[in-house]
């Protein structure tokens, strides 16, 4: 069986390392020829709008995924006259509009902070004086990621700097919500709807990148993961989706707020590699080719790091009992994504000493 993967990021590099075992084939689309999944899979390379390398793309393919969010959706959709696509295209396209999943979110009565779609900066101007809550956050409705495309708004006098750090782009005008916490919620339903959930994961950012998970999280409650599966229900339900979603929300005053989703598997859920009876990436191929889901226990308390920026030496990392490192094959370059390390311990106390001894070692690839 082959799987067609639009995109070759690291993203497509774990997901055929988890497809492999099963004896499964992987293409990948991707403009750069050397991307990190070209290791593990052949490579359709050229342009996402070039429709002409649809036929070469999807000869012999049973299924096909995609591994991050800004495929154009008449891609996916021109793709699944031919051959089943998951997620569907009308989850991605929802995904793609920061307007829409908010609104998604109100409609399935999912809290979210207070927001405001916003056209151009005259919209901007009005809607801080009328009152629009402050702090606020404006972000570029479509493309953004990584903190991108985002500006912070403390009065009215910073409407125009916000409104052109955006890009003066359609944009999402959003109250700023004092959190305790982030946390992320990565599920997976398949095709007869079973639905598994792993458990809610707390986020780390720095300058808009995430760079710590740690799960299981001091900050979740029973009930506060109850509720978090049960948004998560309402979305898979919605969608009628099969795959691997992420829900990302911030924790206000004991209440989930939702922040955003990717129809994806997600940075923040790469410590179920190692972490979790079946990966996130595992779950996905599964939901897939309509095989049963697996288990998503854990194998005691997982931290994941982030290295961005610059590879670190690994033999020191690799030193470590219960340590696992993770390469991208990506050149080194400012504020890029270019592996992670998973710390997994039985006991909450192994990962603390652990995750001080390996930040000792990798501080300096954390700051950026
Ligand atoms: P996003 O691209 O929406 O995930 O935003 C990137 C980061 O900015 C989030 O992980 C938060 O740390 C912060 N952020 C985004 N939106 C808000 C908000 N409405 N209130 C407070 N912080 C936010």
């Amino acid at each position: 069986m082959k799987i067609g993967i639009i995109g070759g990021g690291q993203l497509g590099r774990m997901l055929a390392l988890a497809g492999i075992p099963l004896g499964i084939q992987f293409r990948f689309w991707e403009q750069d020829r050397d991307c990190p999944s070209s290791d593990v899979g052949e490579v359709t390379v050229g342009s996402f709008d070039d429709h002409s390398l649809i036929e070469n793309f999807i000869a012999g393919l049973s299924y096909v995924t995609y591994e991050f969010e800004n495929v154009p959706v008449a891609l996916i959709s021109a793709i699944a006259r031919h051959v089943p696509v998951s997620p569907a295209a009308h989850a991605l396209e929802i995904c793609q509009d920061r307007i829409l999943e908010k609104e998604t979110f109100n409609q399935l009565q999912i809290p979210c902070a207070k927001f405001l779609a916003i056209t151009n900066l005259t919209d901007l101007e009005l809607a801080l004086t009328d009152g629009f809550p402050l702090p606020a956050i404006l972000k570029s409705r479509r493309f953004g990621y990584d903190g991108k495309g985002q500006a912070r708004i403390a009065s009215i006098t910073d409407a125009q700097a916000a409104w052109q750090a955006v890009g003066a782009v359609p944009s999402i005008l959003e109250q700023r919500v004092t959190f305790d916490g982030e946390l992320s919620l990565i599920s997976v339903r398949g095709h007869d709807g079973d639905v598994r959930f792993y458990p809610l994961i707390e986020n780390t950012h720095l300058s808009g990148i995430l760079s710590k998970s740690i799960v299981p999280s001091k900050l979740v409650t029973t009930a506060l993961q109850s509720q978090a599966e049960e948004y998560g229900r309402r979305v898979l339900k919605h969608f009628d989706y099969v795959g691997v979603l992420t829900i990302e929300f911030f924790l206000v005053a004991g209440q989930l707020f939702a922040n955003e989703m990717a129809p994806r598997v997600h940075n923040s859920g790469h410590w179920s590699i190692e972490g979790s009876e079946t990966s996130q990436f595992a779950n996905h191929i599964r939901a897939l080719i309509k095989a049963p889901l697996g288990s998503v226990a854990t194998k005691g308390h997982a931290l994941l790091l982030n290295l961005v920026g610059e590879i670190p030496d690994q033999n020191p990392i690799l030193a470590h009992t219960g340590v696992f490192l993770h390469l991208y094959r990506k050149s080194g370059r400012s504020r890029r994504k270019i592996g992670h390390i998973t710390m997994c311990k039985e006991d909450l106390r192994s990962v603390d000493e652990t995750s001080l001894e390996v930040h000792k070692l990798i501080d300096r690839y954390l700051q950026f």
